[in-house]
């Protein structure tokens, strides 16, 4: 874990506990109690208001007569409600998709009271609720009017705080209730969970209480609340204990703020650490590898074995030692590293040869592009199906078509002080009100309306709907971005340089607070060119040293969202050719230039450092597109600006970091740090500077060898203890992954397949399009709900999980939102792709498409059952000499068979190459290809005895009935894993034993993505 995470986290928990001590303020909760913030739903202080103080800001309402804030003896202010008819009510979506709950929180039950403490769910026939009196505390769950479990305490004392706490676990089958940190009561054998009893589809459905009974009428409560959390993790006894210790300590404990593994969420006890492929090997021979002075070498992932049987491979994982440092590569020589073969004691050797660089290397050159959306269109299967890519872009399409961009402007035309129009009102979500991330869904958005008109060549009436939203949108925020700096009357006073932004009016200094009434408006005084959903603040305090938090001195992260915003501008330039959508990212990117020209380098190092709140999404690729877009250099230099020292070079002398292939990845937070890396890819497009091209490639080689599940996500950290994070050190996801609150954040994904598709574009070798493949079909695709837009923001890897899906409606967004709607309107953009000089063309992906390659006026379609079937069929349409350059997958491991006009070509094949077919092609001419699939499994890095099996390019999910409190264990055919497995490959549906094997991104229950592997 680098050392920063842990400053932050430190700061984040000292801060928390002075706001709670000392004023009645809202605290940072990214660890809060030991427990990562991706875990916490909700938390209502109660000390002032009925506010969310997490990052989700699901603020609850006061309703009834006689909810009051009073003063408190112990908890100093807290939340009375007196029993004549008050309550609160929580948004409806806050449990959306939501599949494990736990509530916690301190209650003081007034003498002779009885009745409600929370109720969550639809009606009296589904709900998870609380009931409390002097007589005892009691949970029960609720579905289809049927108890599903109880579980009650003895009694509990009146007239003083109690600490309660209530914990639905599936995966255990259990509902837990707890008095003052113990278990007081305990339910088995609970089939109900949380996604029972909430409507994902209709929030309005729902209703979350706190002191009210689902039953209208009833009794309410008479009693007093104080820091009310929802999680959506089962909460362990510890847990509960130390919530309930902390509060009443002077100080939280130090232990488990971040540092060290947490316990894995999975028993891990039936699982040998020795292989059980181990016998089968004999050795694995020394290899020998060049590198530079001052350069770690780069070690292959994967080494031919040798077998007992003397077949020379396939090839063994190999995990090497990985330095934090470059002291091994301080001068010319050679020295050994020892690595090893996890689940087995064979350890192979590498020979390294440090060499003093000659002369100066020739930056790579941009060989390949892609086409524009509008080039490729998405068709029906062979067999006439609509494919799975097909009815997920329709999901969003139709989503988009039916939006209301005046939903998507609102925090915009608020930041600015102008009216709304009638009946409009703002997403909820990362971009309510209060949160001070809005207006980064405004910037996906952006970009999906510009996709979906680029890709909806196949409707006109659709391409004029995004046409016109596209206009609105761009139109609207023009002229709200003419507005900074100038007088809001001629004469009148305005501060035109960005530097010199002064505080809002009648305030000391700068602050986030966004909430109607309190927000500052004054944009005459925020510099020309400033666009954004809220006033400039939040750029300067982050300058100031703010932290990330949710008090009105802290921020969120201003430059990750306006890096969408800038995006979505771009994009709309780009793709769909709005000029004055670039107009405004110029006048935006000037205003930030001006002020980070201005900031010295080591508080800029500081800024992008700062954990979330320095996160800047990829603002650095924004600005190397513009220096692209406009030719102006001022461009370039601010993308540089964005350099994040310690990452990209280790240090201000820059002799370390991903430049000089030292991994700096460790436990850094995942989505923050991808983004830099496309950006200092484009960096590179615009000042073909080396150190850049290397950041990005040796960023690449590092986390799909040590950092990536079967899916082709990352992060999902229980060391560092955040789901959001890279695990603490390479190689070891068993040790250190798989956390409780979910692996694989969607959009970490969506940036790797941006990453993927760049670097192919300087280099075109199978790799980059194998990871897309992978993380294309078993996560992108796996993302969204099996009838509407619904997606993901983790996707949990844990047996037995579930899916959750959010934003159906698409009017509350998290990250993953946002980037849903991207992925979604973009599916076609990297089955082909063309050489820069219009001489090949390369086929990359097997999905059914129609190419319109105009510059050579040639069409390609693409006529294929893939996945349900491994063949492919290309018919060329026009005339004219061009290489074919087909992708042979790596997985293409039985062989890949082409045919061009019905006769077999003897071609000798690579899996993870490219086959070339080059000739003077003709009308109608076809090619025709088969790749046979075949099972294989895909281990966890540090642990080859839990895999993922796959099929092809599809990863089969285990079915399972319900939550799993152990690994799924299969056993396989030791030598051919395939024997074991029966089923009907057009269909994708197999057995093993009594196992039903589907593929992931058609699997909406509960499933087990990784099984314990043993072999007879
Ligand atoms: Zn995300």
């Amino acid at each position: 874990m680098t050392t920063r995470i842990i400053v932050a986290v430190f700061v984040a928990a000292s801060s928390f506990l002075a706001a709670f001590a000392q004023a009645p303020q809202q605290g940072g909760d990214q660890f809060l109690d030991g427990i990562g913030e991706t875990g916490l739903v909700a938390r209502y202080l109660f000390s002032d208001n009925a506010e969310d103080s997490s990052r989700n800001q699901f603020h609850a309402t006061l309703s009834g007569t006689g909810a009051e804030f009073v003063e408190d003896g112990q908890f100093r202010r807290v939340l009375l409600l007196t029993g004549n008819g008050s309550y609160a009510q929580l948004p409806g979506r806050t449990l959306e998709g939501e599949d494990t709950i736990s509530v916690a929180g301190w209650l003081y039950l007034h003498a002779g009271a009885s009745g409600p403490v929370f109720d969550f769910g639809q009606s009296a026939s589904s709900r998870l609720f609380a009931v409390a009196s002097k007589s005892g505390f009691r949970a029960s769950v609720v579905t289809g009017g049927t108890v599903r479990g109880e579980a009650a305490s003895g009694t509990i004392a009146e007239n003083q705080w109690v600490h309660f706490a209530v914990v639905l676990d599936p995966a255990s089958r259990v509902l837990s209730a707890y008095v003052d940190g113990a278990k007081a009561g305990q339910a088995t054998n609970v089939t109900a969970n949380a996604t029972d009893i909430v409507n994902r589809t209709s929030a309005a459905s729902n209703r979350f209480f706190l002191g009210r009974s689902q039953q209208d009428g009833a009794a309410t409560l008479h009693g007093r609340f104080r820091d009310v959390r929802i999680y959506r993790i089962a909460l362990t006894d510890p847990q509960v204990a130390t919530i309930q210790t902390n509060a009443l300590a002077a100080r939280q404990q130090a232990a488990g703020r971040g540092r060290g593994a947490q316990p894995p969420a999975i028993s891990t006890a039936a699982i040998p650490k020795e292989s059980v492929f181990a016998a089968r090997l004999s050795h694995v021979p020394d290899i020998t590898v060049d590198t530079v002075v001052g350069t770690l070498p780069r070690l292959p992932a994967a080494v031919r074995a040798v077998y007992r049987d003397n077949r020379q491979g396939p090839d063994v994982r190999v995990l090497w030692p990985a330095p934090t440092d470059t002291t091994s590569v301080a001068k010319a020589g050679s020295y050994t590293i020892t690595g090893r073969v996890p689940g087995t004691a064979i350890e192979p050797k590498a020979n390294v040869i440090v060499k003093v660089p000659v002369g100066t290397l020739t930056p790579p050159s941009r060989l390949a592009e892609a086409f524009p959306l509008s080039a490729v269109a998405l068709d029906r299967d062979a067999s006439g199906r609509e494919t799975p890519f097909m009815k997920n872009r329709d999901k969003f399409v139709s989503g988009l078509a039916a939006s209301n961009p005046d939903a998507f402007l609102y925090n915009f035309r608020d930041a600015f002080g102008q009216p709304q129009p009638p009946g409009v009102k703002p997403l909820e979500g990362w971009d309510n009100q209060t949160t001070r991330l809005r207006g980064h869904a405004s910037g996906h958005y952006l970009s999906a309306i510009a996709q979906a008109y680029a890709s909806t060549t196949y409707d006109e009436a659709l391409r004029k709907n995004f046409l016109g939203k596209m206009n609105y949108l761009i139109d609207t925020l023009y002229d709200l971005s003419q507005k900074s700096g100038k007088p809001e009357k001629p004469g009148g006073p305005s501060v035109a340089d960005p530097t010199a932004v002064p505080p809002g009016q009648g305030r000391d200094g700068y602050d986030s607070n966004l909430r109607a009434g309190a927000i500052r408006t004054d944009y005459w005084n925020w510099g020309a060119g400033f666009i954004s959903a809220y006033p400039p603040d939040q750029f300067i305090m982050l300058e100031k040293g703010a932290t990330y938090g949710t008090r009105d001195s802290q921020i969120w992260a201003p430059y990750y969202t306006l890096h969408k915003i800038l995006a979505g501008l771009l994009d709309s330039y780009e793709v769909a050719g709005n000029k004055k959508a670039l107009e405004i990212a110029r006048g935006m990117g000037t205003w930030a230039r001006a002020r980070l020209n201005a900031v010295p380098p080591e508080t800029r190092a500081s800024m992008w450092g700062r954990y979330i709140a320095g996160e800047y999404g990829g603002m650095n690729e924004v600005m190397a597109r513009l220096y692209r877009l406009t030719g102006d250099k001022a461009f370039l230099e601010t993308a540089r600006l964005f350099d994040n020292t310690a990452f990209f070079y280790g240090n201000a002398a820059r002799e370390g970091g991903l430049a000089k292939n030292v991994d700096t990845i460790r436990g850094r937070h995942a989505n923050q740090h991808i983004p830099q890396i496309t950006g200092a890819l484009e960096t590179f497009r615009g000042s073909k500077e080396l150190p850049y091209y290397a950041i990005a490639t040796n960023f690449w080689e590092m986390v799909n060898a040590n950092y990536m599940y079967s899916i082709g996500g990352v992060a999902g950290a229980r060391n560092p203890n955040n789901a959001e994070c890279f695990i603490a050190q390479p190689g070891t996801i068993w040790e250190n992954g798989f956390a409780s609150g979910g692996q694989n954040e969607t959009c970490a994904t969506y940036n790797l397949l941006k990453l993927d598709r760049q670097l192919f574009m300087y280099d075109q070798t199978g790799k980059y399009m194998d990871h897309y493949e992978r993380a294309l079909f078993n996560h992108i695709l796996a993302s969204v709900a099996e009838g509407d837009a619904g997606n993901t923001y983790h996707v949990p890897l844990n047996p037995g999980a579930q899916k959750r899906f959010g934003n159906a409606q698409m009017n509350g967004f998290t990250c993953c939102n946002g980037t849903a709607l991207e992925s979604n309107t973009k599916l076609q953009d990297s089955i082909y792709f063309r050489s820069a000089d219009n001489g090949t063309l390369y086929v990359n992906l097997f999905v059914p498409s129609t190419l319109n390659w105009s510059e050579k006026k040639v069409t390609v379609q693409q006529v294929t059952d893939f996945p349900y079937a491994d063949t492919t069929k290309l018919v060329i349409k026009g005339n004219g000499p061009f290489d074919l350059k087909v992708r042979v997958p790596r997985w293409a491991t039985r062989g890949f068979h082409v045919k061009v006009n019905g006769r077999d070509l003897a071609l000798k094949t690579t899996p993870g190459s490219y086959v070339s077919l080059g000739r003077t092609w003709r009308p109608n001419d076809t090619v025709e290809i088969r790749m046979p699939f075949g099972f294989y499994l895909d281990a966890v890095v540090d642990q080859p005895n839990v895999a993922s099996i796959f099929y092809g390019p599809v990863l089969l999910a285990a079915e399972e009935s319900g939550a799993r409190t152990d690994w799924r264990p299969v056993t396989l055919d030791a030598t051919d894993i395939g024997k074991s497995i029966t089923g009907d490959p057009a269909t994708l549906r197999f057995k093993l034993g009594d196992v039903v094997l589907k593929p992931y991104y058609e699997t909406y229950g509960r499933n087990s993505v990784y099984v314990h592997v043993t072999v007879k």
